[in-house]
């Protein structure tokens, strides 16, 4: 099973994808994540964690070669699911042509859907643990007493806006890319509303 997650930050797509990663027992492949870890080795160069900072996309060529090696790995196997990868035309093309030599198919691209009033509101109220990195809410999902939590350098209003921007700019493209793929899903409501939704997605 090979599947997409493509939404705006703060969607849901981490989350939803940590879910399916139980079920599935394939591995979830972040960018964001894996560039953050970079970032706080002090391993990505200091433009590309400018950009990253000011909720700026990095270019293709920066990520790209982070999946190919990535999806080499022999935990890939069976599988795996993207989120936060593809983001541009560009790169969705270099999947594809990653896919075709490795003789594999996307199964599902899934978009989730969230209007952006909601997702400022879950951003800036996003923290996430220093030790283990989970992500909590301040309101819905409070972290337990006692937990270093911090808040994402982009996590601020004015970026999440820029980082709206920029998901506005790129969407249609790659749901055009996708076509038949492609499964709408509502990422309003509670984390198991969603995965219901998405369950439904998946075998649709
Ligand atoms: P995320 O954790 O998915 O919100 O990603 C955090 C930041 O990492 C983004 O705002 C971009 O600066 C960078 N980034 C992550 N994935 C990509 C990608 N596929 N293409 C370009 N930049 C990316």
């Amino acid at each position: 099973m090979i599947l997409v997650f493509i939404g705006p930050p703060g969607a849901g797509k981490g989350t939803q994808a940590a879910k399916l990663t139980k079920r599935f027992g394939i591995p979830q492949i972040a960018t964001g994540d894996m560039l953050r870890a970079r970032k706080a080795a002090g391993t990505l160069p200091q433009d590309l964690a400018e950009i990253m900072s000011a909720g700026g996309l990095l270019p293709d060529s920066a990520v790209v070669g982070l999946i190919r090696d990535r999806i080499a790995e022999p935990d890939c196997a069976k599988g795996f699911i993207l989120d936060g990868f593809p983001r541009t035309k560009g790169q969705a093309e270099a999947l594809d042509a990653m896919l075709k030599e490795i003789g594999r198919d996307l199964d599902r691209v899934l978009f989730l859907q969230v209007p952006d009033t909601l997702i400022v509101e879950r951003i800036v109220n996003r923290r996430v643990c220093v030790s283990t990195g989970e992500v909590f809410h301040l309101m819905y999902s409070p972290p337990p007493p006692g937990r270093e939590v911090k808040q994402r350098d982009d996590d601020t209003e004015e970026k999440v806006r820029r980082r709206l921007t920029e998901y506005a700019n790129t969407f249609q493209a790659l749901r055009q890319h996708y076509g038949s793929l492609v499964r709408e899903v509502d990422g309003t409501g509670n984390i198991e509303e969603v995965s219901s939704r998405i369950s439904q997605a998946i075998e649709a």
